[in-house]
């Protein structure tokens, strides 16, 4: 049985004091959610005292980004996964499209990314997802294959039980629209094959595929419905405390 997880990807939103006074509000609303393992990533600088502010709560931290070493160099501008768990973070989004997109990162970066992070006992939340040039031209499935193998390329079996999927459609993004429940449910259902294919089948039937790209209190219980969709990956909507604990306690 796969517990689903609901993450909140705060982006670069909040200041220290709103992060905290969003992540207070969030508290209560989320308490009885035990259907569910639920995550926020808010920036880097706000993490160690939400962390803290939560200490004891349901809710976890994860980063939004760490660096390709486990714990310390001389890579200017980064923050390694051993600093992340070292500020309360226990999971970490690596290879969002956002990054990809505007920070070039690739497949081989991303992996390297994931092997870090992996190592450091931080669990990975890895993104992938196809822009709506690669879907129209249709080449979704081979795009989202090249990710999900390049991201987890050299990783052991035991590494397998720290990696949570989130398939985001690039074109769902930020934008309002979202994939139907069918859409999400044949990609969904297309990575667990995969998985199954370069692992084994036991542990593709362990792993949480998380749906992201404008997931709103009015359309999780729609996706939740789907049998492969194990969660969500929630941006603009995780913003506000209301909206994200509404995702969070959906309909069931
Ligand atoms: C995201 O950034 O991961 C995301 C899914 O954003 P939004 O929910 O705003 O589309």
């Amino acid at each position: 049985m796969r517990k689903p997880v609901i993450a909140g990807n705060w982006k670069m939103y909040k200041t220290i004091s709103e992060s905290v006074e969003t992540a207070i509000a969030l508290k209560p609303l989320v308490a009885n959610a035990n259907h569910c393992e639920v995550v926020i990533a808010p920036v880097f600088t706000s993490l160690k005292t939400v962390a803290d502010r939560l200490e004891g709560s349901n809710i976890k931290i994860a980063g939004q980004n760490c660096a390709p070493e486990k714990e310390e160099g001389a890579l200017t501008g980064e923050v390694s996964p051993v600093m992340l768990r070292d500020a309360g973070a226990s999971l970490v989004i690596i290879g969002h499209s956002e990054r990809r997109q505007f920070f070039a990162e690739t497949d081989g970066m991303v992996n390297r990314k994931v092997k870090a992070a992996v190592t450091s006992d931080l669990t990975v939340i890895l993104c992938m997802g196809e822009t709506l040039e690669q879907r129209d031209k249709g080449q979704a499935e081979q795009v989202v294959r090249g990710q999900l193998e390049g991201g987890l390329n050299g990783l052991t079996a035991s590494d397998m039980s720290r990696i949570i999927i989130a398939y985001e459609p690039v074109w769902a993004i930020g934008t309002g629209r979202t994939a139907t429940p069918e859409q999400a449910q044949e990609m969904h259902a297309f990575i667990r094959r995969v998985f199954a294919q370069r692992h084994s089948e036991d542990a593709a039937q362990d792993l949480r595929i998380l749906y992201g790209g404008s997931v709103k209190p009015d359309n999780i219980a729609g996706l939740m419905k789907q049998t492969d969709i194990d969660g969500a990956l929630v941006g603009g909507a995780s913003l506000k405390a209301e909206s994200f604990g509404e995702i969070v306690n959906y309909k069931r």
